[in-house]
């Protein structure tokens, strides 16, 4: 069993994405992984019925047309029952239905909607994010994605060694999230990576100082956690970011300043809200910059799906075959599922990074690299294609005949004037309008 969850940082959020035997689900081929190593699930294949994430039915996804003559306490029974791509679709197709499958669908306590803390700190301006914020205002369990590393230095810059807390920049985090996130009930801040010794808050306070002051400056009425990632042993000064004893835990404020542990959800599913419509100029650049995001996410996701897929190959459905270490030259031998996963993630994490790359396929057997190079020739289709409209994009602009003119002038009409894409700054000094003009000026 993998339980002793100890790697190095990147080591040991990616081994959060790797499900645990015994597997009752197909592999997850729409895994996506962050930057921070972490597994999330883009919200159209969230609610996507019978994929490999949620293997639904179609009997299941599909209400009967003979659902709307039931008694209606027999339609609530039944909705209760459902899976949240079906609540999904109940709420889409039938006003009947429309309110208790919204109900249910938001209540959903293993389901958790992600916004990005910098966005927060930044002010929360539509324009600088992907999302559709008509949809946040529904979502009542949120993940923060807090890496610490700039939110501590905008929280609780050192000055002269001394940590000075910005006491506004906490109660303006707070507004803007409960301005764009009323309906929120609970709330984790995924701190996902380590602070600094001098962020960190002394013996029996496990959450680094800006996180624990972020958290107990949070609104009565949400309840917010810290996931964090800490030392297996908090005392011991060897034990620094390229170790292997770190593990990820989950703290709930308690009375006096005092943290309490609380146990995550094994089915806990993070899932990235929907995105906006990419309408006009500034919606087709962005666009470009959000599907290339989840292009690069699916790639890095090859690292954990082949170590998976390797484990079940060897030890599920029944099976208990050894298995030998795919990295050249070791000779290692396992026996149980799950202890090639920490070997291998302990001891040749380049292999992981060079698989993330989408190399080292020949070190897996035949059908293994037949099931991948499908895989990886679908994303790299969808990368071409990607590249296509990049390309055109980048014609238009640099193409004789005043195209520039009117594309800057498209531009300007839709940052003044389109709430979707509003930035709170003069449009020609928009960071959207920088990015896009340095962008094109690379290529
Ligand atoms: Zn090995």
């Amino acid at each position: 069993m993998m339980t002793q969850d100890v790697c190095n940082l990147l080591g040991c959020n990616l081994l959060g994405c790797i499900s645990k035997p015994p597997w009752s689900k197909p592999l997850n081929w729409n895994l996506h992984v962050t930057r921070t190593g972490e597994g999330r699930i883009p919200f159209h294949l969230y609610v996507q019925c019978n994929n490999a994430e949620h293997p639904s039915s179609p009997s299941q996804c599909l209400l009967f047309p003979e659902f709307a003559q039931l008694p209606p306490e027999l339609q609530l029974r039944i909705l209760a029952s459902c899976s949240s791509p079906t609540l999904w679709q109940a709420m889409r197709a039938s006003s009947a239905l429309r309110v208790e499958a919204a109900k249910l669908f938001w209540a959903d306590e293993d389901t958790y909607y992600l916004v990005e803390s910098q966005w927060l700190l930044g002010g929360g301006y539509p324009g600088d994010t992907w999302y559709d914020l008509s949809f946040a205002r529904h979502a009542q369990n949120v993940q923060v994605e807090y890496d610490a590393l700039a939110e501590e230095e905008q929280i609780g810059p050192m000055v002269d060694a001394v940590m000075e807390v910005q006491h506004d920049v906490v109660r303006d985090f707070w507004r803007t999230f409960t301005d764009w996130l009323p309906s929120a009930r609970k709330v984790i801040i995924n701190q996902s990576w380590a602070s600094a010794p001098e962020r960190l808050n002394g013996h029996g306070h496990p959450l680094p100082s800006c996180l624990d002051i972020l958290i107990r400056s949070s609104p009565p009425t949400i309840n917010v956690l810290g996931l964090i990632l800490e030392k297996e042993d908090p005392d011991d000064a060897w034990i620094d970011r390229f170790s292997d004893r770190w593990r990820r835990a989950l703290y709930q404020p308690a009375r006096e300043g005092e943290w309490r542990k609380a146990e995550p959800s094994p089915v806990r599913t993070v899932v990235f809200m929907p995105v906006k419509e990419f309408n006009g100029p500034v919606g087709r650049f962005q666009r470009l910059k959000c599907f290339g995001t989840g292009i690069w996410q699916r790639q890095n996701a090859l690292g954990p799906l082949i170590i998976e897929y390797v484990e079940r190959h060897h030890f599920g459905g029944g099976r208990s075959e050894p298995l030998s270490c795919l990295c050249p030259g070791c000779d290692a031998l396992f026996h149980k599922a799950g202890q090639w996963t920490l070997h291998v993630l302990r001891s040749h994490f380049w292999l992981i990074q060079d698989w993330m790359g989408g190399r080292g396929m020949n070190l897996l057997s035949e059908e293994a690299r037949r099931d991948f190079s499908t895989h990886k020739r679908n994303l790299d289709a969808d990368h071409s294609a990607l590249r296509e409209d990049w390309r055109s994009t980048l014609k238009e602009w640099c193409q004789d005949g005043g195209r520039r003119r009117e594309i800057r002038e498209g531009w300007i009409h839709q940052l003044e004037n389109d709430a979707a894409w509003y930035t709170g700054q003069d449009a020609l000094e928009s960071d959207l309008w920088q990015l896009f003009t340095e962008e094109m000026g690379w290529v």
